[in-house]
């Protein structure tokens, strides 16, 4: 065996990038390599990041992790979707579910049988044939692999949760795998003069610690990667304009709705997450077009039920680092880049960028074309998420403020620009194989953004006009039978994962 094994990971920074990292790989590769965590409380974590997208359940399945108990511990309730209030216009409303609203037949999307009979004038909205639309709004929630015994898939769905009682609960059972935690403040970042690598870092208490592989999960510092190695950012503030945020708890909502909710405001927009001992709320806006008291007084009028506590300022840039794997130092979580919360995607964006390091990590020493790989991958993953943001903000008829005029009329990049059309053409999606969002998102999003296609495919003629009549309204029936039968939102948490 080379001497130049990879013996030793170092993971800077023990917010939910730092955590869960540390978790998948001592679960996957704990037995080959020893894993440290260096984390500071007297610097903290950014404290949100509470709503997350499907693709979780695919990290607790390879950690291991029964959902029962870890819905319990972080005090969670499970999301199906987000609701878009006052984006396209004010008083609109749709809701981006994870599911596919009615089901595809002979390999075409469902929202071509709707948009023709839409075109006829015999359909209601896509949204009247979503299992999980109807779901949402009687705050219902359930296991649902399949809608009874018909080709319907379930309920797919995601978590929200306590973004402090997350990063604890990943420690606890990374701790128990033999990750060793240290704390302390990391003053110095020691780097082989020569290969550039990093060898050690030193903590203000003088203690070193040295590691083979580092990651650097120092959250918007990125001490490793941007400070010490001077890898650059590029910003996307053109195309995701806002670049601060408020964010205050307040009292629990009763009935627990199953969503989360983003409301457009003057310039940017507001959230509300559902948790079971409370609600958490923020206020997502632009410095160019609110002043930070305004928003602070619009995010305190516009909350349902008592504030808690005072609202926390955050500000970032949006856009993403140059590289993200440098010499022997890879950044993941906030470190990389942040593309704003709008859809949840960042702590998939850490979920996604471990398994692909894990996939392409060295044995025995860094190769450059496993470490451009990655770069490229990842990279691509960033910009498929930007652009998909960026149709939320752009594709608007509000010209009310002059932040939604500026979203409206800003170019946008070429990737979305040819989706845009390509849907409003004909109805088709220009997804991109891997991309994260799956074709009834894209055209979910953009009907709900207004954008309704000036055609649709020709295989949706294949039924004559009575049996796409009974097709639509045979999806309702069956989507309202099963909703009758599951049990609210509040009702299978108590059953099966209420916090103590
Ligand atoms: C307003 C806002 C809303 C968000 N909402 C969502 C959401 O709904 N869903 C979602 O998926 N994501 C969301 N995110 C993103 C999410 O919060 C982050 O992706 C996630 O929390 C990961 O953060 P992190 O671990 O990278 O950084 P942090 O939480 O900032 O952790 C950094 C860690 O590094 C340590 N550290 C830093 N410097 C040093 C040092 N010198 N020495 C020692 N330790 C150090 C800190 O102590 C801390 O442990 C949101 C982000 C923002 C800003």
């Amino acid at each position: 065996m080379s001497e130049h094994r990879i013996k030793k990971l170092v993971v800077v920074g023990g917010g939910t990038a730092g955590w869960i990292t540390a978790a998948a790989f001592s679960r996957l590769l704990g037995s080959a390599i020893e894993i440290e965590l260096v984390e500071s409380e007297t610097i903290g974590t950014v404290g949100v990041g509470e709503a997350t997208i499907p693709q979780i359940i695919r990290l607790n399945k390879i950690l291991g992790l029964d959902e029962n108990d870890f819905v319990k511990n972080t005090f969670g309730t499970f999301k199906l979707g987000i609701e878009f209030v006052d984006w396209a216009n004010k008083g609109d409303r749709y809701l981006h579910t994870f599911g596919d609203a009615g089901v595809n037949l002979a390999s075409v999307h469902f929202h071509h049988y709707w948009r023709r009979a839409a075109m006829s004038g015999t359909a209601n909205t896509l949204w009247h044939y979503s299992l999980h639309e109807l779901a949402a709004q009687e705050v219902k929630f359930s296991q649902l692999d399949r809608v009874g015994n018909t080709q319907m898939t379930g309920l797919a769905y995601a978590y929200h949760f306590d973004a402090g009682l997350y990063a604890r609960y990943l420690r606890s059972y990374s701790e128990a795998k033999g990750v060793v935690r240290h704390e302390g403040i990391v003053q110095s970042v020691d780097r082989n003069a020569e290969s550039g690598d990093i060898e050690s870092i030193t903590l203000e208490d003088g203690n070193s610690i040295e590691g083979d592989f580092f990651i650097d999960c120092t959250g918007f510092r990125a001490l490793l990667l941007g400070q010490s190695m001077g890898v650059g950012y590029r910003d996307w503030s053109q195309w995701l304009p806002c670049d601060r945020a408020l964010a205050v708890p307040s009292e629990r909502l009763s009935p627990l709705p199953p969503y989360t909710r983003a409301t457009a405001r003057t310039a940017g927009w507001q959230w509300r997450i559902p948790l079971q001992h409370r609600t958490g709320n923020g206020h997502v806006y632009s410095s160019n077009f609110i002043e930070d008291d305004q928003a602070t007084e619009m995010l305190l009028q516009n909350l349902e039920g008592d504030a808690l506590d005072d609202p926390r300022p955050l500000r970032f840039r949006t856009g993403r680092r140059e590289r993200f794997w440098a010499h022997n130092c890879v950044a993941i979580g906030l470190s990389s880049g942040f593309l704003e919360p709008l859809e949840s995607t960042s702590i998939h964006l850490i979920q996604s960028n471990v398994s692909r390091l894990i996939s392409l990590f060295p044995r025995d020493r860094v190769h450059a074309a496993d470490r451009e790989e990655y770069n490229r991958r990842t990279a691509i993953e960033f910009e498929q998420i930007r652009d998909f943001l960026i149709l939320h903000y752009h594709q608007t008829q509000r010209e009310d403020t002059e932040f939604w005029k500026y979203c409206k009329n800003m170019d946008v990049p070429d990737t979305l620009t040819h989706k845009i059309d390509l849907f409003k053409a004909s109805g088709r999606i220009g997804r991109d194989v891997d991309d994260l969002f799956r074709d009834a998102s894209w055209a979910q999003v953009m009907l709900g953004q207004g954008i309704l296609p000036d055609d649709y495919n020709p295989m949706a003629d294949k039924l004559n006009d009575d049996q796409l009549t009974a097709f639509l309204s045979d999806i309702r029936t069956i989507i309202e039978k099963a909703v009758a039968g599951l049990p609210t939102h509040d009702q299978y948490i108590a059953a099966n994962c209420a916090a103590d």
